[in-house]
């Protein structure tokens, strides 16, 4: 009983504090993520209001950060009603199941390149092979966490493709508000979303701008940028998981 108390004491201690949230103009919020020694990313999340409810950028890869995306939306009285994935990479869109448990007829908007990744032999896949492998052995807390955090996710790797495809660039509504949504090919993973928000000229871009360079005149501004992160495959100098320019 004591050892049990003393566990959870240690887990709980281990669990991290989420980074506050702000409003980056009326009706646009960001849920920075975090990057704790031993654990992947959370990239960071945008939220914009929008008629039929919350318009929401990523959902992160953890926990705790999709829980700060939830308790947003409680706070606010509003439903989410839309997700939009930039990519598949997990840390952008592991969340997508914790959020549509709660919102089960919000629409995931993300690119088909999801499919691929986790068709048979398909990277996803793989992981999940060496995943399930490393099950077994002695590895430090965190480290099993991560990987319980993975395989939880790739039991339901439905969630991860999306109901609306996004497959060219396109002027159009999400939860009823207007987007510039841009579609590119070659990217990040095979295609990336980014969409402009023209009322706040907010763009969200995923990973496509992973360090402070111009994007747009007059102004650009990283959010949460990073000395150093892995995000997938890459490993990025100065990667900030969603850059906002305005
Ligand atoms: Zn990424």
């Amino acid at each position: 009983m004591l050892a049990a108390l003393l566990l959870a004491t240690e887990l709980a201690a281990q669990t991290p504090v989420v980074p506050p949230g702000r409003d980056l103009a009326t009706g646009v919020y960001l849920q920075p993520g975090g990057f704790e020694q031993g654990r992947g990313p959370d990239g960071n999340t945008i939220i914009f209001d929008a008629p039929d409810g919350l318009v929401v950028v990523d959902t992160g890869r953890h926990v705790w950060h999709s829980d700060a995306i939830l308790a947003y939306a409680r706070e606010r009285d509003r439903p989410i009603a839309a997700i939009l994935n930039t990519h598949w990479h997990l840390d952008h869109s592991s969340g997508n199941g914790r959020l549509k448990a709660v919102y089960p007829n919000v629409h995931v908007y993300t690119t088909s390149a999801i499919d691929r990744v986790i068709a048979p032999g398909g990277f996803l896949t793989r992981n999940l092979e060496d995943a399930r492998g490393m099950l077994g052995q002695e590895m430090p807390a965190v480290q099993q966490e991560e990987v319980q955090i993975f395989l939880d996710t790739m039991t339901h790797p439905e969630v991860l493709r999306p109901d609306v495809v996004l497959d060219r660039s396109q002027r159009m509504r999400l939860a009823g508000r207007r987007f510039d949504v841009h579609v590119t090919n070659g990217a990040v993973t095979d295609a990336d979303v980014w969409l402009y928000d023209r009322r706040t000229r907010i763009a969200a871009i995923g990973d496509l701008v992973t360090f402070p360079a111009p994007f747009s005149k007059p102004h650009v501004r990283s959010v949460g940028a990073r000395r150093s992160t892995k995000c997938g495959r890459h490993r990025f100098a100065l990667q900030s998981p969603v850059t906002v320019s305005r």
